[in-house]
Parts: C-alpha cells; structure tokens; sequence
C-alpha cells in the first residue's frame, strides 16, 4: 500500500466513525478532502426541493480508491475525496484542494441546491490535468484515446470528467452539470443539456445562487444574429443530439446557452426545469413547456425580441 492509500484510507476510517452522516460536514486531513459524504438536508418548507443523500457507502469510495490508485500516472497527482467525486490532478496539492473546494465542492452544492434531487449513480472521477501535455499523454495512458476537445470532456463510460485545467475551471462546472443531467432528467434533449451546462462555464454566486455570466460565445452568437444565421427556437428544441453535436455546434451552444440566460434574467430558468422535467413524456423536446413559460403564443416574435436583447449583451461585461 502506498503513503497516499494509507493517508485516504486513514481518512476514511475516520469518516465511518463521524456521527452526523446526516449533515451536511467538511474535514480536511493532510491534503485530503472529504466534503459533504451525505449531502445536504432537505428543506422542510419546500418539499420538491428534498436532496437525496448520496448512496454510496465508505466501502465504496474504499474500494473504489484502491482501484484508482492503480491507475494513477505517476507520484505527482494528488487525489482528493469529494462526494460524490473523487479529483485527481496533477497540479500542487494546494492548487488541487483549491479547485476541489473553490470548484468542485461549490459547484455541486450549488447545482443541487439549484437543480438537482439525485447524485450521479456511480462514483465518477475528475481528473485535472495541469496543461496540454499532461492531458494529452494521461488521456492516451488511461483512456486510450487522444481528446477531442483542447478543453476537457465527460465520459460516461470512462466513469470520468477529464480536463486540461490550464484553460480555466468554466469547462469543469459545465462537465460537472452533465452527470447530474444524467442521473436526474432522463433522456435531456442535448440543447437543454449544454445550454445548461454552457451557462455555468462562466459563473459565480449571486444571492447564494450559483449565476452564469455573459461569456465568449457571446460574440459569435451576436454575429450569427445579425447574417440572420439562427435556427427557430422551435428547430433548435427538436434537433436531434447527433444534428446538435455535428451540424452548426457552435451556434447550437450559444443559441441553447443564451436562451437558458434570458430565462435565468427572468427567474424562469429554475422554474422552466422543474417544468420540462415533470411534462418530459408529453413534451420531450422541451417546446411547448418553454412557450407555456414564456407565455407565448407567437414564438417568432419571441425571438426578434431574444435577438435584440443577446444584441445589447456585453462581454467582456466591462
Ligand atoms: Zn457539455
């Protein structure tokens, strides 16, 4: 068994004997995390907003570690526990822990205070590789597959979110919002799924809310707008995830991102979730439930109006 094994299983030990499982607790040991194993408590007042606990026992993350630590590239990663994720990087430990509480932690509290009832059901790993070398080499080693994206990506059967954190930690709030879509909105039509997660690849907190700011998209967007280059929203909502993904993706981000901002202006964009989540069967595309929010009938209109406001965006905001 390896120093770091001892120190994670030391760790663990130590959270079998913690008492309060039902709360909400934060332990630092050495430079090893633990946040927030049974996640946050529901709140009584508001019955749809009960947060289930994460259903992964201390044996699992145990095992689960044992057998990441078989993986790991080499000595100069630091693994640190943070339900229900486990991050491994490559930077200092002290810029890992930063971005495992600063990132990580506050991301997912704020998404399921935002959004989310379900963790995702398998304990996903978060690798955070310190530049383009780094994840370009460990994705060949562990993933046997050279990246897509210079920025990171989630795999689901890679049980993984992988990134190149030099580019920044808006990819990874954006990667961490997809394996909760996954767990919590079955069959998510892929516009709604990155026009979420793109909202929060720049974000901060606002009233104790996780908020998404204007971001680079922005410009691309303005100029599709103004060649009259962008689909009706109703094209937009029906297109399937492979036309999402291949054709106009670029457009197809922005457009979804900066609809889910207008909604987030409006104090819409929570209740526009919850909505599309429940009438999902009759509405799968998400359509219909954003008309009934917008309270439109006459969607053209809607847009000319959508398109002068996204006109009259900044970014940079200053
Ligand atoms: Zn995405």
């Amino acid at each position: 068994m390896t120093f770091l094994s001892q120190r994670l299983r030391a760790d663990l030990q130590r959270l079998l004997a913690t008492p309060h499982l039902g709360r909400f607790f934060f332990c630092i040991l050495g430079f090893l995390v633990v946040a927030g194993l049974a996640g946050r408590e529901a709140s009584a007042a508001d019955p749809d907003r009960t947060v289930t606990t994460g259903s992964f026992t201390k044996a699992d993350f145990e095992k689960h570690i044992e057998q990441l630590q078989k993986k790991i590239p080499s000595k100069d990663f630091t693994v640190i526990l943070t339900p229900p994720f486990v991050v491994i990087g490559d930077e200092s430990p002290e810029e890992v822990r930063r971005r495992s509480e600063g990132t990580v932690k506050w991301a997912v509290e704020k998404l399921k205070q935002a959004y989310f009832k379900q963790d995702p059901r398998q304990i996903l790993d978060i690798w955070l590789f310190k530049d383009k070398k780094s994840y370009e080499t460990n994705c060949k080693k562990l993933f046997g597959k050279t990246p897509d994206t210079p920025f990171g990506y989630f795999s689901q059967e890679a049980g993984a979110l992988v990134m190149n954190i030099s580019t920044g930690g808006g990819t990874l709030v954006h990667e961490i919002v997809h394996p909760f879509v996954a767990a919590n909105f079955p069959n998510c039509p892929a516009w709604f799924n990155e026009g979420l997660g793109s909202l929060y690849e720049q974000s901060g907190e606002l009233n104790g809310e996780i908020h998404g700011y204007t971001n680079w998209r922005l410009p691309r967007l303005q100029e599709a707008i103004l060649k009259g280059k962008l689909t009706s929203f109703k094209t937009l909502c029906q297109t399937t995830d492979t036309d999402f993904y291949e054709k106009d993706r670029g457009t197809n981000y922005a457009q979804a991102r900066y609809l889910c901002y207008y909604l987030q202006q409006k104090d819409l964009l929570k209740t526009y979730y919850r909505r599309f989540l429940t009438n999902r069967k009759d509405d799968p595309t998400g359509y219909k439930t954003l008309k009934a929010i917008l309270e439109r009938d006459d969607m053209d209109e809607f847009q000319k109006q959508w398109e002068s406001y996204v006109l009259k965006l900044k970014y940079p905001r200053k």
